[in-house]
């Protein structure tokens, strides 16, 4: 699993998706935001450490 820290674009709140594949070649991603109850583009801030 590989953690990655996303910037919801319309609500603008930061959260870390936990997801078994590669990412980082995506500058945006298309998923749910618990805050906007709803899905919207994220920014791809970065790669959190695997711990
Ligand atoms: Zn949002």
């Amino acid at each position: 699993m590989t953690a990655w820290r996303l910037k919801c674009k319309e609500c603008g709140s930061e959260w870390i998706l936990k997801v078994s594949y590669d990412i980082s070649d995506m500058k945006t991603i298309y998923h749910y935001c618990r805050k906007c109850k709803k899905n919207t583009f994220h920014e791809i801030l970065g790669r959190l450490d695997d711990q």
